[in-house]
């Protein structure tokens, strides 16, 4: 078969293939979402390429077809015989039987300099593998994602809007993010129930804002949005510090404590966290 013709609706009538719900399996029929997911990527010849969740390998034959080397994590046992016998004869090609949410990913990654992720990712772990991705500084250049509509619109909310929220600033903080195109239903079997979105996130070579103690930044961000519709004030005054201390990082940061949490940018947590540190 020549790669540039893989079926996914092919591969899943020969395999007799039964798609499980509980792994978010939906896979992609539509070759212009696969082209634009790759396009998107821009992924170069001289790329590794780490993909999550190959399924039967639509994404992961385009992948294999423009970069140096594609290694795909798949989870699922009945998928791992499938994709070694249509896939296994590239040599740029390596899969791993594991969950993504544990693999060790510099060890996939190496000496590798130029690292992209691209996945159309199973929606029940979206927010967790992103965050673990982001969080634990792989050094991917960027991670090219078709996620659930809601949660890439929450990535890439500005501040003032309701989607604006802990995601928001945890993925702005280390990405410039890019909203690649939308995805109706009918471009997977089985559909899901929602529209998706790929979007890219670019990592910066530094974070976005400089701050002294980014937990304690992320610890405020967590605490302004877990009581929405309540002031900063109300979210803050759990982070074990006495009220007069608190109120007066508040006044160094310039930041009325009246304000609700969606007001705030980035860089204005960054200055607030940067007092609350140096007062407590
Ligand atoms: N890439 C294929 C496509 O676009 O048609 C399939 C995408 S499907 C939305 C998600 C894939 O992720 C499935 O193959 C599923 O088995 C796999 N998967 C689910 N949970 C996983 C996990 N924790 N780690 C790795 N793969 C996982």
């Amino acid at each position: 078969m020549d790669i540039k013709d893989y079926k996914t609706q092919e591969l899943v009538k020969k395999y007799n293939f039964k798609f499980s719900k509980s792994l978010g399996q939906n896979f992609l029929i539509d070759d212009s979402v696969l082209n634009d997911i790759v396009d998107g990527a821009d992924v170069q010849e001289d790329d590794l390429v780490i993909e999550i969740g190959p399924g039967v390998g639509s994404l992961t034959a385009q992948l294999i077809d423009k970069a140096k080397k594609v290694v795909s994590i798949e989870l699922d046992n009945d998928l791992i015989p499938i994709l070694e016998t249509e896939l296994g004869q590239y040599e740029n090609f390596s899969l791993i039987h594991n969950d993504a949410l544990k693999v060790d990913f510099n060890e996939i990654i190496g000496e590798e300099n130029s690292v992209k992720l691209v996945a159309n990712l199973p929606y029940y772990v979206t927010t967790p593998i992103i965050v673990r991705l982001l969080k634990e500084g792989y050094k991917f250049k960027s991670l090219t994602i078709m996620i659930q509509k809601e949660v890439a619109e929450r990535i890439d909310a500005e501040p003032n809007c309701k989607e604006y929220g802990s995601l928001s600033l945890l993925v702005q903080y280390y990405c410039n993010t890019r909203i690649i195109r939308t995805v109706t239903p009918s471009c997977f079997i089985p559909r899901p129930k929602v529209d998706s979105i790929v979007i890219r996130l670019d990592r910066l070579d530094e974070p976005k804002v400089k701050v002294k103690d980014e937990n304690l930044m992320f610890e405020i961000i967590r605490n302004a949005f877990n009581m929405r519709r309540k002031t900063l004030w109300n979210g803050t005054k759990f982070i074990g510090m006495p009220k007069e201390k608190l109120l007066e990082a508040y006044e160094k940061a310039g930041i009325d404590p009246k304000r609700r949490g969606e007001t705030l940018s980035l860089q204005e947590f960054a200055t607030l966290s940067d007092c609350v540190s140096e007062l407590r």
